[in-house]
C-alpha cells in the first residue's frame, strides 16, 4: 500500500518538476550559422544573432512533453 503510493507519487512529480524551469523562459533563439544560443528571457528587443546580425531561429525548450 505505501510502496505502491510512493511510486505513484515520483511518477507524477518528475516530468513537471525537470522540464520547466522557474525564470518563465519558454526557449532560446539560435544561431545556426555562428552556435550562438540566447534564451527568450535574457534578449533585449529583436530576435538577432550578436555575432553576424542575422534572425535568430526560435526553439521551445518543452523538455520530453508532447508538441501535441
Ligand atoms: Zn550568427
Amino acid at each position: 500500500m505505501s510502496l505502491f503510493s510512493s511510486v505513484k507519487e515520483a511518477l507524477t512529480a518528475e516530468p513537471s518538476a525537470k522540464s520547466r524551469p522557474d525564470d518563465g523562459s519558454e526557449g532560446a533563439y539560435w544561431c545556426d550559422d555562428c552556435d550562438v544560443r540566447v534564451r527568450d528571457v535574457d534578449l533585449e528587443g529583436e530576435a538577432t544573432c550578436p555575432d553576424c546580425g542575422e534572425e535568430m531561429r526560435f526553439e521551445r525548450s518543452s523538455g520530453r512533453s508532447c508538441a501535441c
